[in-house]
């Protein structure tokens, strides 16, 4: 395969037909920075109907190009008529590379139309550098059990399809190119060919304690929090205007449901604070932690988490928790 053939960096729009999905425009921010040490042009690719306000937004994040493609078999999700349609693009316009937001449809389409395109997709990197030897993008990201990174590369095949986290980037919108192209496809699927049919649906519902991704104080417990401790931690992060979070094993002993783990299987966050209480610092955890400020609490003073840290205090994570408290009440 010649790779000289292949260029440009896609990025997959996700959206419900009103608003745009954040992670789509948090890629298109981090994907122009590629772009520009590349110079391949950054093209957002919409499949189904956005308004005119959403497409603005995605050139507000640097696109050199939409592609609107139009056909049937979008009306809603569903894992043929979307790897077709990048299948059936890719060939045509031979990008270098397709990035997809890691959403539950992201993950299930983007290995799906690599795998027709005999290509490769990684996933869940935390990084990505663009090599100008090589010509290939290095996908990084924490690997066995987070004791190396991992760099990742589809060296002889093209395109590089990567599906990324919500929140691994963040979005900064660099402005609308002063020139840019606006294409229109046409890519039908047959929906009797869709194998899988629309029974009901039943929105997720919505709880704001358990949604850490947007909040500006995170208190984060670690395995060896006391169940009859949590209601402190809580109250800690009440008290501080955030919420409570916490480390996969404390998921894993069922104290804390999946929504409030932090880290490169959980949620990505960004808080203004972050404070752990008894995290050791695994690369798996705190690769997820993009904090102002980061405190740390830990009664091993040789714990790794103290190599991320602003500010690192030895001890047991209870006294100091009630040491905090009792300092915020007063
Ligand atoms: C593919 C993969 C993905 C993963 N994804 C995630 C992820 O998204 N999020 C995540 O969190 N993990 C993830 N993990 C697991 C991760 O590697 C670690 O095992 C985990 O983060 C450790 O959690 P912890 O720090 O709470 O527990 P531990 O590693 O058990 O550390 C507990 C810490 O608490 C300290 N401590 C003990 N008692 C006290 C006390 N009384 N007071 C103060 N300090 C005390 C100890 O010194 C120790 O440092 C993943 C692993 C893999 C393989």
């Amino acid at each position: 395969m010649d790779k000289s053939n292949y260029r440009d960096m896609w990025v997959h729009v996700e959206h419900d037909g009103k608003a745009v999905h954040p992670v789509s425009l948090e890629l298109l921010c981090e994907i122009r920075k590629l772009c520009d040490q590349s110079g391949d042009a950054l093209v957002a690719v919409v499949p189904g109907d956005v308004t005119e306000s959403e497409q603005e937004k995605l050139l507000a994040c640097g696109a050199d190009k939409l592609i609107l493609v139009s056909g049937t078999g979008y009306e809603r999700y569903n894992t043929e008529a979307y790897s077709n349609l990048y299948t059936v693009l890719s060939r045509k316009y031979r990008p270098s590379a397709v990035f997809v937001g890691a959403t539950v449809n992201g993950r299930d389409f983007a290995p799906h139309f690599a795998a027709n395109l005999e290509t490769g997709c990684t996933s869940d990197a935390t990084e990505l550098i663009y090599n100008p030897e090589t010509k290939d993008i290095e996908f990084v990201e924490p690997a066995a059990g987070g004791k190396i990174m991992a760099v990742i590369t589809i060296p002889v095949l093209r395109p590089q399809v990567g599906t990324i986290r919500p929140g691994t980037f963040k979005c900064v919108p660099t402005g609308k190119k002063e020139h840019v192209e606006i294409i229109r496809e046409e890519v039908s699927f047959d929906p009797a060919a869709i194998r899988t049919r629309l029974l009901g649906y039943v929105a997720n519902e919505f709880d704001p304690e358990l949604d850490i991704a947007n909040c500006e104080t995170i208190v984060c417990v670690g395995s060896p929090v006391k169940e009859e401790s949590l209601p402190k931690y809580r109250e800690l992060a009440a008290l501080l205007g955030g919420k409570l979070a916490c480390t996969r094993p404390v998921v894993d002993r069922e104290l804390l449901p999946y929504k409030l783990q932090v880290g490169q299987s959980g949620v990505m966050v960004k808080p203004k604070l972050y404070i752990g209480f008894g995290v050791s610092g695994a690369v798996n955890h705190v690769t997820g932690v993009d904090a102002e400020k980061f405190i740390a609490v830990n009664k091993d003073p040789a714990a790794p988490i103290f190599n991320y840290c602003d500010y690192g205090i030895v001890g047991d994570m209870d006294e100091v928790c009630d040491a905090m408290l009792a300092a915020l009440k007063a």
